[in-house]
């Protein structure tokens, strides 16, 4: 990482800032680590002293993408055992559509060793999407112990927030006191740690999958009027809030089905301020929620942590299930409208973690596998997709101050796309290419010229 003392570095470039209060610039200084100017050429100079490095870019800037939803450290592992050596982004997308199905880590526990290599593995093959952050929404005690010995080798590139999951049931936590005992045990909670690992909220299930049929809804899935599977009681529920709330950790529930969303927003609007101080979120939420939850959770703070990705891929079998009600599902346009903070992921490496891909299915409501998409009326813009990507990801990671968007003082987590994805056409999305990425001012990918995609630190002109 750059010393204190490292002098200014200017390069010009057309901005997305994402920065309300200076949407576009066509310059960036860089310095520590930091971006210490935004604006134009010539006010980006004004700040920086004479004879300062300047690199001209070709393409346009924007903030390093954060995928709130991503199991990084399983995507590793996936890459280790799937991926040939020198494969790049694209075969790894290939590689984890294929299978999809199939385990992380073939063969037994993986090692702490496996587990570094494979984050050392996939953490440039999510930089060169355009990526410099991640949530790991459901860290075990092993991998939590894998983030750690890569942070502490330096071997973390990607600022990861980790939210730990302590399974209920299992034999190291049988019920929710002992859960509760281990949170208590070591006096941490989330917020605790660096820019590049930090501990996030817990991660807990509330109801089951949506296309398996276990979304908890507020009306039947079918004839037989099952409702879905409800996978936390309700007083365990309230415990845990009661905990969190009182003991300085957040909450991300898994809750797909709308009187899942229900029940876990009258808790969490029990929770108070620690809704906002720790980042309360409802993860995927996104089948028949009802407009009172929606509200409600937005109200009192609670973060929507949407993926785009999930509504790809089950789109056509929650209509084969469901009919015309699954026509609404993933509703972002109506949680952006109620107010909330939505946060983007993808649930990858398991679902398509392309954010290109995921932005424009936010845009076009397309499914996969259907030329029809699903009604439009929950559609958003390219602009929104980006700030939920960016802000609204920065936000769930407790990072809204130093990352999401370029402003003076916030961290030099950057990407160069190869055009301005807020003015191309929608079609065009998905053809974007990321030419460069830096995180804290230095480079973890940039595009070889003519050649595959390496991680080379860039030549400057
Ligand atoms: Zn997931």
């Amino acid at each position: 990482m750059n010393g204190a003392a490292t002098p200014p570095v200017v390069y010009i470039a057309p901005v997305v800032t994402m920065d309300p209060q200076r949407p576009r610039a066509a310059a960036l200084a860089v310095a520590a680590g930091r971006v210490v100017a935004v604006g134009s050429v010539d006010e980006v100079r004004a700040t920086v002293p004479a004879g300062a490095p300047e690199h001209a870019l070709d393409g346009v800037i924007l903030p390093g993408l954060i995928d709130a939803h991503m199991h990084m450290q399983r995507g590793g592992l996936k890459a280790l055992a799937y991926l040939q050596d020198g494969a790049d982004a694209d075969e790894y997308i290939e590689a984890m559509r294929r299978t999809f199905g199939e385990e992380s880590w073939p063969g037994g526990e993986p090692t702490l060793e496996q587990r570094v290599a494979g984050l050392r593995r996939v953490q440039p093959l999510l930089h060169a999407l355009g990526f410099t952050g991640v949530v790991d929404p459901a860290v075990t005690i092993e991998e939590m112990r894998g983030y750690q010995e890569a942070h502490r080798r330096g071997a973390l590139t990607m600022r990861t927030v980790a939210m730990p999951y302590l399974e209920p049931g299992s034999a190291a936590t049988p019920d929710i006191d002992a859960v509760i005992g281990h949170l208590e045990g070591t006096g941490v909670s989330t917020g605790f740690g660096d820019d590049v690992l930090r501990l996030g909220p817990i991660k807990i299930y509330v109801d089951g999958e949506g296309l398996r049929g276990e979304a908890l809804l507020h009306e039947p899935w079918n004839e037989t009027g099952y409702r879905g599977l409800q996978r936390m009681a309700d007083d365990d529920l309230d415990r845990l809030v009661r905990f969190c709330a009182e003991n300085g950790w957040g909450i991300g529930a898994h809750a797909v089905g709308g009187a899942a969303i229900a029940t876990v927003t009258r808790r969490f609007s029990t929770a108070g301020a620690a809704v906002r101080e720790r980042r309360f979120q409802l993860i995927h939420a996104y089948l028949e929620p009802r407009l009172i939850d929606l509200t409600e959770a937005a109200r009192c703070g609670v973060v929507a942590s949407l993926q785009p990705s999930i509504i790809w891929h089950n789109g056509r079998g929650l209509r084969e299930r469901l009919g015309e009600r699954a026509e609404r599902a993933n509703p972002v346009r109506s949680w952006i409208d109620a107010g909330a903070v939505v946060a983007f992921g993808s649930d990858g490496p398991f679902f398509a973690f392309d954010p290109r891909l995921l932005i424009w299915q936010a845009i076009t409501r397309r499914v996969d596998g259907s030329q029809r998409p699903l009604s439009l009326d929950e559609a958003i813009t390219v602009q929104e997709a980006l700030a939920a990507y960016t802000i609204g990801a920065a936000y769930a990671s407790l990072a809204e101050e130093s990352r999401g968007m370029l402003r003076p003082g916030m961290l030099a987590d950057w990407v160069l796309w190869s055009a301005d994805p807020t003015t191309v056409a929608t079609d065009e999305l998905r053809a974007l290419r990321v030419l460069r990425t830096e995180v804290g001012g230095r480079t973890v990918f940039s595009a070889r010229k003519g050649g595959k995609p390496g991680v080379d630190v860039v030549g400057t002109n």
